[in-house]
Parts: C-alpha cells; structure tokens; sequence
C-alpha cells in the first residue's frame, strides 16, 4: 500500500464523516478494502459512506450473508464482509471475482476482511486501514494497492 494520508478520529461520527467526505467525490468503478480488527470501525466507515452517497438504507455487517447492496444512493455499492468466509470457492460462487473488471463495474465496492480473500481482488484500489488508539480514538490511514 501506498499511503495517501492518514487522519485520527474521536467516536464514531467522526469516522462517519471521514468517509462521507471521500464518497461525495468517489464514482462508480473504485474498489475499497477494509482492514482492521473486530470492532475498529469498518463497518461504520462504510456506514459514512454510503450516507454520503444520499442513501439512507440501513447498513449493517453482511456477516452471514457475505454481500449487501445499497441501491438507494447516487452509485450503488456492493458491501462484502468476508469474516465468516469458509474458503475462496465460496467466493467465487458468490461471483466475487467478477467485481474486479473497473470499466465493466457498476458501483463501488467495499470489502471487510480482504485478508480472507487474498489474490481474488485483482484491480487497483484502495485500502483503509483503521487501528484503535483507545476506546474512542482511531487512526485511519488510506492508501493506494497497485
Ligand atoms: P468493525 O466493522 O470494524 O468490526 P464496527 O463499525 O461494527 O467495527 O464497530 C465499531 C465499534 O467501535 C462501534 O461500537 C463504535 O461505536 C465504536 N467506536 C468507538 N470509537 C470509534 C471511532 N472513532 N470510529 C469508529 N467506531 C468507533
Ligand atoms: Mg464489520
């Protein structure tokens, strides 16, 4: 990863707002990954997000069902939490890897848990990392995987 920047958020709503910021100038075609542990705050980045598309869908972790999709918004985003995934068969059963052709994707893609599918996503994207500093506190670092 090549690192872009990174910024520190206190609570939730900040990190919300963080990635409402970067979805008003993100457009169908781009790939995200999110690592960091249970509980750091991916799901809610991905939360931010999507508001900041003007989708006001729920989001919660696709945890057992894998894929969520929030149609609602300006780009429709495709949410994976690969946590519970079993093997990468499983993936490419749910068609996973068609995902990662850019100029044929219709949306956004975000993806929890990218350790779990390591070598499927192909295409260049960008990863943000979130580590807990303390309850409250987060580092988010984004960057960009060639
Ligand atoms: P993940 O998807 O990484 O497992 P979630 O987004 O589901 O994490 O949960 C993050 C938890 O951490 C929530 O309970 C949230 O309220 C809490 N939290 C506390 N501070 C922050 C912060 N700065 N950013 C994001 N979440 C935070
Ligand atoms: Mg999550």
């Amino acid at each position: 990863m090549e690192k872009i920047i990174s910024v520190e958020t206190n609570g939730p709503e900040q990190t919300m707002l963080v990635a409402e910021k970067l979805a008003k100038t993100t457009g169908k075609g781009v790939v995200f990954t999110l690592r960091g542990d249970l509980g750091a705050g991916k799901t809610h980045f991905v939360k931010g997000f999507v508001k900041g598309l003007g989708c006001d869908s729920l989001v919660t972790s696709p945890t057992f069902t894998l894929l969520n999709v929030y149609d609602g918004g300006r780009v429709p985003v495709y949410h994976f939490d690969m946590y519970r995934l079993s093997s990468l068969d499983e993936a490419k059963e749910l068609g996973f890897d068609e995902y990662f052709d850019l100029s044929s994707l219709d949306g956004i893609v975000m993806v929890e848990w990218p350790e779990n599918v390591e070598g499927l996503i192909t295409c260049p994207h960008i990863e943000i990392e979130i580590k807990k500093i303390d309850n409250e506190r987060r580092k988010i670092t984004i960057g960009s995987v060639k």
